[in-house]
């Protein structure tokens, strides 16, 4: 199947002209419903023998919303389903300044984080371009009134997405062209696990996206035990890339740190954390883990929670906690996947 939602404006001109024989303005037009999520039988302006003909090899709208839930915060969370079949997740927070969007790109994940749902089962596919892009699409059709919907976004769901660093590349020119959705690249986070290399490599193609880097422990020896990744490279490695990431794009780093109940949340905790970070331009997101029943890890209580909030705030690191938002309904990571799969949610 070729997803049409792949394409850049100029790929879906020559892809057209080439195979269906039809003018550019055509491929112009069908590039307007796709922005829009609108699949073939929306496209209003197309000729049908065109719509027809296109159905048999094409896929229009590569993600499809077949399940929301709504949270007594306002969050929504999506299920998708692609064209293969397979479902992946995305949340939707509104704050004053605009809605955010965090989406997937991967289904599973194989970075094998201790805390993390998304991972369970590990890595199943790469989501293409088009179907990172799909989530945003899908999710703006839902506001009628023509104004936009989703704001920023963040590539914080399921998955890593510089372990699908040439789709999440794509997907990043195809979201902030001017023929497509047009989203700012400042509006946009990546965030990853560490893969440090692959941070210098982003540096280096020159987007201003944020990047956010999920510490969760500044010791490597510990952070080993939570977060496999730190076998290939060490926190002294990502922090250097982060240091790099800021001085190639000027974009301040944000450091996850998810406090894990006697793991990660001691005064010694917050010391390793501050002497890596001194000297960067960083802030911590400080948030309790979200609890994921198969991993049997528990979050930090309230008062440790703030008590490590203080020991940064005295050792000079800027730090805030984190809001946790649609707690109600299974915001962490991959969760809602997963009672999907169980089979505990309808479609
Ligand atoms: N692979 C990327 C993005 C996906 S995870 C990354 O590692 O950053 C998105 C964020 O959610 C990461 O900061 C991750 O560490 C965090 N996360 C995953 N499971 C969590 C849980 N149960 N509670 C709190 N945060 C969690």
């Amino acid at each position: 199947m070729i997803l049409l939602q792949d394409f850049t404006l100029e790929e879906l001109t020559e892809y057209l002209t080439a195979n269906y024989n039809v003018k550019p303005f055509v491929a112009k037009q069908v590039y307007g419903w796709l922005t829009k999520s609108v699949d073939f039988d929306g496209m209003t302006n197309i000729s049908k023998d065109l719509r027809e003909s296109l159905k048999r090899k094409c896929v229009a709208v590569s993600c499809k919303i077949i399940k929301t839930l709504s949270s007594a915060d306002g969050t929504q969370k999506f299920l998708f389903e692609l064209f293969d079949g397979n479902v992946i997740e995305g949340v939707l927070m509104k704050y004053k300044y605009g809605n955010t969007l965090c989406v997937s790109s991967q289904v599973g994940c194989r970075m094998g984080c201790k805390f993390c749902a998304s991972t369970l089962e590990s890595l199943n596919r790469n989501l293409s371009a088009g179907e990172i892009l799909g989530q945003v699409s899908s999710v703006n059709a839902l506001e009628k009134s023509g104004e936009r919907y989703v704001t920023n976004i963040v590539l914080m769901g399921s998955g890593e997405p510089l372990d699908n660093f040439d789709n999440v590349v794509k997907f990043l020119r195809l979201v902030t062209s001017k023929n497509g959705l047009n989203v700012s690249e400042r509006n946009i986070s990546l965030s990853t696990c560490g893969i440090a290399p692959k941070m210098r490599e982003l540096a280096d193609l020159g987007f201003s996206v944020n990047l956010t880097i999920s510490l969760h422990n500044a010791d490597s020896e510990q952070r080993k035990q939570i977060m496999p990744i730190t076998n290939a490279f060490s926190v002294e490695e990502v922090i250097s890339a982060c240091r790099y990431y800021f001085e190639k794009t000027g974009r301040r780093i944000i450091a996850e740190y998810t406090l894990i109940d006697g793991q990660n949340d001691s005064y010694s905790h917050a010391l390793k954390l501050a002497s890596h970070l001194r000297g960067i331009s960083a802030h911590v997101n400080i948030i309790a883990l979200n609890p994921v029943k198969e991993t049997g890890l528990k979050g930090t209580g309230e008062n440790n929670l703030k008590k490590f909030i203080k020991y940064l705030d005295k050792l000079g690191i800027s730090a805030t906690r984190r809001r946790t938002m649609g707690q109600d309904i299974e915001g962490a990571c991959g969760q809602l996947r997963r009672r999907y799969l169980e089979g505990s949610y309808e479609k």
